[in-house]
């Protein structure tokens, strides 16, 4: 199991889940050029690409190689052809990079739907190729899709045996129980694949208040809710929770003696770092944080499982003191301590989406293979930790 996040959190609870790890490293996150020279500051769709093959790629890629633009296959393939069970779960649209990379290759991480696929000419079917990522990740057979996305599975397949089907139509022919909210979610059951579709695009964020200013902001208090967030959205822990249920359940009608492969992410910690919004950042952080106790629950009574979390990449929060007058946006916010805390986004001009940066980020893991993360090691390094534990071949 792995559960991957794409950004840094700028502050934990004491109590945090994500801090419990007993073995801990950190890792260096670099994309490369076509030429295989590095880049110094990768993107989500190399950074995936790197753990999930073991292949460094350029940025905007998917599980496909930096010059060639050959497909590389990813840890998610692998795995199923050795009995495991596998599932992917996120609060960005499935087809978004993280997810893509373990259950597709394109040349560019924008072709999402069958409509979407201008940046990837040879990977149409009309070209003889394999489609879209939300053609690819059902044609895969993932056994557990949850995130949001709906607006990719809605267009219609233009070519091949599912033309002029929508996406979520040509899931429904491969098997798959299509749910759209929560009570769907909790009333599916075990015994075919599980597509779940909980928002048009992103999933809605928990955490709601003022985005950082230039100049920085009054002190806040983070509002714990969304009034644009519907109360039939899951919430990751929610998702993770039914994920690992429906995986064990499907290992244990076949009377498996493998377990199951999942990724979960907290995409928007990274989508709300771009924007600048730290309340929405820290309120994705304390629901990925959940959905970590809910695996950190299951490796307690299944202690040979293999439990990850990591960031992708750095992101451009920082904590700086009070007295500081940073350049760009900041926001000042009163913490669970009752302390004054100020944040600052300074890697863009304000009013630009805020950048990546090329810092080394935190490794956690336990169990099986879990010492691999120890000390600085490399991003395609967690490719073969998640292999040895898999005992992949
Ligand atoms: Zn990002």
């Amino acid at each position: 199991m792995v559960a991957a996040t794409t950004a840094v959190a700028v502050a934990t609870s004491a109590g945090a889940f994500v801090d419990k790890f007993p073995l801990t490293g950190a890792y260096t996150t670099y994309a490369v050029h076509a030429d295989g020279t590095p880049d110094y500051v990768t993107d989500s769709a190399a950074s995936g690409t790197g753990w999930a093959t073991g292949v460094k790629t350029v940025n905007g890629r998917i599980s496909k190689t930096p010059g060639t633009d050959k497909a590389v296959p990813t840890l998610l393939e692998p795995a199923k052809k050795n009995g495991y069970a596998t599932g992917n779960v996120t609060t960005a649209e499935l087809t978004d990079a993280t997810p893509a990379v373990l259950d597709s290759h394109v040349t560019d991480r924008s072709c999402q739907g069958p409509a979407d696929m201008a940046k990837c000419p040879t990977d149409t079917l009309a070209a003889g190729g394999p489609g879209s990522i939300a053609e690819q990740s059902v044609n895969h057979k993932v056994d557990v899709l949850l995130g949001g996305g709906k607006q990719r599975f809605d267009q219609k397949v233009t070519d091949g045996r599912y033309k002029g089907l929508t996406v979520t139509e040509q899931a429904q022919k491969l098997g798959y129980q299509v749910v759209t909210d929560k009570a769907g979610l909790k009333s599916v059951k075990p015994g075919k694949p599980v597509l779940g579709l909980f928002a048009t695009g992103n999933v809605p964020v928990e955490w709601t208040g003022k985005a950082a200013a230039v100049g920085g902001t009054d002190p806040q208090r983070c509002v714990t809710s969304n009034p644009n967030r519907p109360a039939a959205t899951p919430s990751l822990a929610d998702s993770a929770t039914k994920a690992i249920q429906l995986l064990e359940a499907k290992q244990k009608a076949k009377h498996s003696t493998q377990g199951f492969f999942l990724q979960i992410e907290g995409a928007s910690i990274d989508k709300q770092d771009h924007a600048a919004d730290p309340c929405g950042q820290i309120g994705e952080t304390a629901a990925f944080d959940r959905a970590v106790k809910v695996a950190r629950a299951y490796a307690a009574k299944h202690p040979d499982t293999l439990v990850v979390t990591t960031a992708d990449h750095g992101h451009t929060s920082q904590i700086v003191p009070l007295e500081a007058t940073p350049p760009g946006l900041s926001s000042t916010l009163v913490t669970n301590e009752g302390q004054q805390l100020k944040v600052n986004y300074s890697t863009n001009t304000p009013g630009q989406s805020q950048e990546h940066t090329g810092t080394q980020v935190r490794i956690a893991a336990q169990g099986a293979q879990a010492y691999r993360v120890l000390g600085v090691t490399n991003q395609t390094d967690l490719f073969t930790t998640i292999r040895e534990a898999l005992r992949l071949r």
